[in-house]
């Protein structure tokens, strides 16, 4: 069977479980390029970008450094504990 090409235009890679999704489905953190990371609810923020698919995938990276890997940067506990607060965010809201 052939693959679908088209469906995996915007397909990203989580950096911590390593499946792809669908961009959109993905949760995009972000450093600009002042070095500044932050969670992307948009998706479209200028930068390195890196995805998680998950909050729980997101606690594995954090706990792996996986983020400061696909980020190329150090990221503080500053860093993280604020992506943790957007991503919750999100969350809330799509609930
Ligand atoms: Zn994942």
């Amino acid at each position: 069977m052939p693959e679908n090409v088209a469906s995996k235009k915007k397909q990203r890679r989580c950096v911590a479980c390593g499946a792809s999704a669908d961009k959109r489905s993905l949760h995009r953190i972000v450093r600009s390029k002042d070095g500044h990371v932050a969670f992307d609810p948009t998706g479209r923020a200028a930068g390195r970008g890196a995805y998680v698919c998950s909050e729980a995938c997101f606690q594995a990276a954090r706990a792996s450094r996986k983020l400061d890997r696909a980020l190329k940067a150090s990221l503080s506990a500053d860093d993280y504990e604020r992506v943790a607060q957007g991503l919750a965010a999100q969350r809330a809201e799509e609930q």
